[in-house]
């Protein structure tokens, strides 16, 4: 069972995991301390190592894509940190889970969802990760499920974007509540979305509940960091605990990605090696504290020229919208300077836009990291697989299959 930390007592801006089977409008109601659901009979133990693979930390770049867009040979952004055979996702982009199959990965072996922010493009798979492996005969999660993300905002949006961006209508979604969490997209999934099926296989196939094996963990900054969506988006910060088990550590920081608040990197701390997966941001220091020192930083990057050529903005968005993706992503001349400022061993690109793979090569991708950072560099591709070596006298090296 994982190990949740646990924020000070009475503190708001807490890491919090909550059952999903309460209703949506009791969110909090959970606390960190309720004993996890019993696994249900129905799901047989498997062994945690398969006997096919023997390397003990494996991360695979399951999608490499930036956004809810389809491109031309990359889906939607996931990487699974395997470790001892055990699965940790980071987000579940288009394809992710179908993805997630086709490397050979096992339902059973996934444990834990972690969702760096709540832009679609990252989440838009979980009804597919949270049913499929429940309405399949024989095939299920060996042990409960739990989703990680972002939990609610009790702040409005700001009505428009800073001087000199585009200004849109202010257009908001139930204004009571604006920014819910991953609580909420959870209960929102099985409590309305699907409640139809749920209910409909419940009486034709006679399944077990399936909240019990599923839990929301929303989480929270600490309310040290003072950081807040209208004033304070990114101030400086350490990095927090988010859960440990006994494979892994994770700890997360909020980085910058504009009005998308907050948003998350993860470090996965392993005994074979560390793994940060930068989610969405402009190069800040928040990451690079988290990624300080780390073997491999999975990181995202955007190339402006090839993006405006693809898109075509109209011509009077064009200024503002430069400035607001530059705002929010690292340019892909800028992510070999943030890996060699936070000294990590090795870099490999992921969440790129645009992410046709037939405009730009990896070379090209690669062309000012190579000039900024001296450690191992590569350009993540779906369904590749990344491990790290270890040679005598020198930090971990990269191998990209
Ligand atoms: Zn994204
Ligand atoms: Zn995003």
């Amino acid at each position: 069972m994982p190990k949740v930390f646990h924020a000070p007592v009475g503190d708001r801006t807490r890491t919090r995991r909550a059952a999903v089977s309460p209703p949506v409008s009791s969110a909090g109601a959970c606390c960190a301390d309720q004993p996890l659901p019993a696994i249900p009979a129905r799901v047989a133990a498997a062994p945690a190592v398969d006997p096919r693979d023997d390397a003990p930390l494996r991360v695979l770049t399951l999608g490499t894509a930036a956004g809810p867009v389809v491109w031309r040979g990359r889906t939607g952004i996931s990487t699974a940190i395997v470790v001892e055979g055990v699965s940790y996702l980071v987000d579940a982009g288009i394809g992710a889970i179908e993805r997630y199959r086709q490397q050979g990965l096992r339902w059973e072996d996934l444990r834990h969802i972690l969702i760096t922010h709540l832009h679609s493009d990252h989440y838009l798979e979980l009804p597919h990760a949270l049913l499929v492996p429940w309405e399949l005969p024989g095939e299920s999660y060996q042990d409960t499920l739990s989703i990680w993300g972002p939990g609610s905002v009790d702040l409005a949006l700001p009505h428009h974007a800073a001087p000199g961006q585009p200004v849109f209508p202010a257009r908001v979604e139930n204004p009571g509540a604006p920014l819910p969490g991953i609580t909420e997209v959870v209960h929102g999934i099985l409590g309305s979305a699907f409640q139809t099926d749920l209910n409909i296989r419940y009486v034709d196939e006679n399944h077990a509940d399936i909240r019990e094996l599923i839990r929301t963990n929303d989480i929270f900054l600490p309310r040290e960091a003072g950081a807040n969506l209208a004033t304070r988006r990114c101030p400086p910060m350490d990095p927090f605990p988010v859960f440990e088990d006994d494979r892994v550590r994770v700890t997360a920081t909020l980085v910058d990605h504009r009005y998308c608040f907050p948003a998350f990197a993860y470090r996965f701390d392993t005994e074979y090696g560390s793994v940060v997966c930068s989610g969405d941001t402009r190069p800040n220091g928040n990451l690079l504290k988290l990624a300080h020192g780390v073997d491999l930083l999975l990181h995202e990057a955007i190339h402006l020229d090839h993006l405006v050529r693809e898109l075509k903005p109209e011509p009077g968005l064009m200024d503002g919208l430069l400035a607001n993706w530059e705002e929010r992503h690292t340019l892909h001349s800028a992510v070999g300077k943030v890996a060699a400022e936070a000294g990590v061993a090795n870099l490999v690109l992921s969440h790129l836009a645009p992410a046709h793979t037939d405009l730009i090569s990896d070379d090209e991708w690669l062309e000012f990291v190579r000039r900024d950072f001296r450690g191992d560099s590569a350009v993540g591709h779906d369904r590749g697989e990344i491990r790290l070596v270890s040679r005598p006298g020198t930090r971990k090296s990269l191998v990209v299959r």
